[in-house]
C-alpha cells in the first residue's frame, strides 16, 4: 500500500520562496573587495536573484547549461547560486586557487556557457579567455565604473546586466533530481572530476545540517562562512541558512585574523564555520591584541583535521563549542560532525576534548563503513583502521562524464580515500589519506596524530608528517615545522614532547624546520610535494625506527 501524502519536488526554489515569503528582513552582509559593508535583506536578495535569472535567460542560458562563477563568499556569489540553480541550469563554482591549467581543463570539461568572476580573478580570466571555447559570455562582479581592462571578449557589467530587468522570473517546475550544482574535487593525482549535485541532494542535504546536534541554523543566529562558496558549497551554509532565515555574513577576500574578528564583532556572528588554518590565524589575532568573540557560541571546523589544542583553546579562553567535522566535496560535504551525547556532556573536560577531536559521528542519512584490502567490513571497535566508504542520498553516485568509476564498489558505497576508525558511539577518527599513510615495518603511523602533538608545542605553528624511505623500517615519519613567530624550534626538544604521548616507535625520526608549508587549493597540506621535496632526507641515525 502506497501513502497518501503529497509530493513536493525537494528544489533550491523552494528554499529561495521560503526564505523570501517568510524572512524578508533577514539580514545578507557582505565585505566588498574595497572593504567596505554591503548590506540588504532576504527580501532585495529575492529582488535581484529574478532579475540576474531574466539577464541570463537573456544571455541564452537555458536549463542543463553550466554557468561557472570564480568568486568570493559575497551576496554576488549567492544571487548567482539561486539564480542559475532555479532557472533550472547548474551553477558550477571554480577554485581560484586551482593551477590556471587546472581551471582551464575544468571550465572546458564542464563547457560553462557564462562566467561571472569577481575583478580580483581577471588575470585568471585573462589567461583562460583564449584558451577555452565554450564560455560565449564573461561578466565581472562590479558595476560599469569599476569594470577592469580585460582580455575577456564583451566583457559585461553585472550590475549594468541586471539593472533593468523584472523583478519576476517564471521559474520552471523542476524535478527534483534535476542537476542544481556542479563542483570539482581537486585531487591529488589526475584531472579534477566533477561532482554533479542535484537539487534534492542539495536540499535534503541542507535539512540535516541544520540539525540541533550539527549546525543547529535558526532565525536568531548570525552565521559567518569563512569557508569558500567555491569549495563544495560553503558546507551547505548557502542554503541551510536561507532555508532557515538566518542572517548571513560573507568575508569577501579578507580572511585575515583582523578582518574576520571585525566582521564577527561588528555583526554579531553567532556562528562560524571554517578550515584550521584559518582559525590557526584567528587565534593568533586574538592573543595578540587580547580580543574577545562574545557574541560567537560555536564554530564549525573540518576540511582537515582539528587539532585538540584549538578545540581547548577555544572552549577555555573564548567559551565557544567547536564541532569537529568531516566531509567531502563528493559528499555535499558533511558527513559528519561532532557534538556530544547526553551522557558526554557532563564527562570530565579531558574526555570531552578526546571525544571533540575525533571527526563526529554521521548525520542521519549518511551510512558509513571500514573495510580491508579485500573489501571486507571491519568492526567499529574504535581501534581498527580501514578504508572509509559511505552512502547516501548526498554522496556522489557518479563522477561526471563517469570519471574514476573505480572509486564505486560493485554493492554501492563510494570509497573515499580516507583511512578510518569508528567507535561504538559512531564516531569516526580520519588517521589518514590511504595515499598519506606511513608504513613502518608493515603497521600503520597515523600522520593526523603525530601533526596534531606537534602543533600543541607551544614554539610549532604548522605540522606536517610524512613518509619518507627508510632502510629498514620501508617508510619512517618525518615532522616538517614551521615555528610560532619569534620562537625557535629545538628539534631534540620538541621530539621529546611525544615521549608518554605516542608509542614509542611512532616517535618521527627526524624534524625539519622551514619557513612555510605547502597548502593545496583547498587549503589542504600538500603532502605530496612535501614527500616529493624529502625523498631522499637523510635519516640521522639509519638504525632509526
Ligand atoms: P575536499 O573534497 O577538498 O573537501 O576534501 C575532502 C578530504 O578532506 C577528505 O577526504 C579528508 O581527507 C579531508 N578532511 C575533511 N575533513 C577532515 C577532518 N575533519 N579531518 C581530517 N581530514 C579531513
Amino acid at each position: 500500500m502506497m501513502g497518501l501524502m503529497m509530493s513536493s519536488p525537494l528544489t533550491v526554489t523552494s528554499i529561495l520562496r521560503h526564505a523570501c515569503r517568510f524572512h524578508p528582513h533577514a539580514e545578507i552582509v557582505s565585505r566588498r573587495l574595497d572593504g567596505s559593508i554591503h548590506r540588504y535583506t532576504y527580501a532585495e536578495f529575492g529582488r535581484r536573484v529574478h532579475r540576474l535569472a531574466n539577464a541570463l535567460a537573456r544571455l541564452g542560458v537555458r536549463p542543463g547549461d553550466r554557468v561557472g562563477t570564480l568568486a568570493w563568499n559575497s551576496y554576488r556569489h549567492l544571487e548567482i547560486y539561486y539564480a542559475v540553480s532555479c532557472m533550472g541550469a547548474v551553477c558550477h563554482t571554480i577554485n581560484p586557487r586551482l593551477f590556471q591549467d587546472q581551471i582551464a581543463f575544468i571550465v572546458d570539461d564542464a563547457q560553462d556557457s557564462v562566467l561571472l568572476f569577481d575583478t580580483s580573478f581577471t588575470g585568471i580570466v585573462d589567461e583562460l579567455a583564449p584558451r577555452v571555447t565554450s564560455v560565449d559570455h564573461y561578466v565581472a562582479l562590479c558595476d560599469q565604473e569599476s569594470l577592469p581592462q580585460s582580455a575577456a571578449p564583451g566583457l559585461l557589467a553585472y550590475e549594468s546586466l541586471i539593472a533593468d530587468e523584472p523583478e519576476t522570473f517564471p521559474w520552471p517546475a523542476l524535478d527534483e533530481n534535476a542537476a542544481s550544482a556542479l563542483c570539482y574535487t581537486s585531487g591529488t593525482t589526475g584531472n579534477p572530476k566533477g561532482v554533479l549535485y542535484s537539487h534534492r541532494s542539495t536540499v535534503v542535504h541542507a535539512l540535516a545540517v541544520s540539525g540541533g546536534d550539527w549546525l543547529c541554523i535558526r532565525a536568531r543566529d548570525a552565521i559567518l562562512p569563512v569557508v569558500p562558496m567555491f569549495h563544495a558549497g560553503a558546507w551547505g551554509i548557502p542554503y541551510a541558512g536561507l532555508m532557515n532565515g538566518a542572517k548571513l555574513v560573507f568575508p569577501g577576500h579578507a580572511m585575515d585574523g583582523a578582518s574576520l574578528h571585525a566582521l564577527m564583532e561588528g555583526e554579531e556572528a553567532t556562528m562560524i564555520a571554517g578550515v584550521p588554518t584559518v582559525w590557526m590565524e584567528l587565534l593568533r589575532h586574538l592573543r595578540e591584541t587580547g580580543g574577545r568573540l562574545d557574541s560567537v557560541e560555536r564554530m564549525m571546523v573540518g576540511g582537515s583535521a582539528c587539532p585538540p589544542a584549538m578545540i581547548r583553546t577555544f572552549e577555555e579562553d573564548y567559551d565557544i563549542r567547536v564541532m569537529h567535522g568531516w566531509g567531502m566535496t563528493e559528499m555535499s560535504p558533511v558527513g559528519t560532525l561532532g557534538s556530544l551525547k547526553f551522557h558526554e556532556v557532563r564527562l570530565p573536560a579531558e574526555e570531552r576534548y578526546a571525544i571533540q577531536s575525533k571527526q563526529g559521528r554521521p548525520l542521519y542519512g549518511v551510512e558509513l563503513r571500514i573495510v580491508d584490502e579485500h573489501g571486507q567490513p571491519l568492526p567499529h571497535d574504535g581501534q581498527t583502521t580501514g578504508m572509509l566508504q559511505v552512502r547516501g542520498p548526498w554522496v556522489v553516485g557518479s563522477y561526471y562524464k563517469n570519471a574514476s568509476p573505480h572509486a564505486f564498489t560493485e554493492d554501492g558505497w563510494f570509497d573515499t580515500g580516507d583511512m578510518a576508525s569508528v567507535d561504538g558511539e559512531g564516531y569516526l577518527r580520519i588517521t589518514d589519506r590511504t595515499k598519506d599513510v606511513i608504513k613502518s615495518g608493515g603497521e600503520w603511523i597515523s600522520s593526523i596524530d603525530i601533526e596534531n602533538i606537534a602543533v600543541a608545542h607551544p614554539d610549532v605553528a604548522e605540522a606536517a608528517c610524512i613518509a619518507v624511505p627508510h632502510e629498514k623500517w620501508a617508510e619512517r615519519p618525518l615532522l616538517v615545522v614551521t615555528p610560532q613567530p619569534g620562537k625557535q624550534i629545538d628539534k631534540r626538544q620538541l621530539l621529546a614532547f611525544y615521549e608518554g604521548r605516542v608509542a614509542r616507535w611512532w616517535i618521527p625520526n627526524d624534524v625539519v624546520v622551514v619557513e612555510e608549508l605547502p597548502h593545496t587549493a583547498t587549503g589542504k597540506l600538500s603532502k605530496r610535494s612535501l614527500r616529493e621535496r624529502f625523498k631522499n632526507h637523510r635519516w640521522p641515525d639509519s638504525g632509526g625506527g
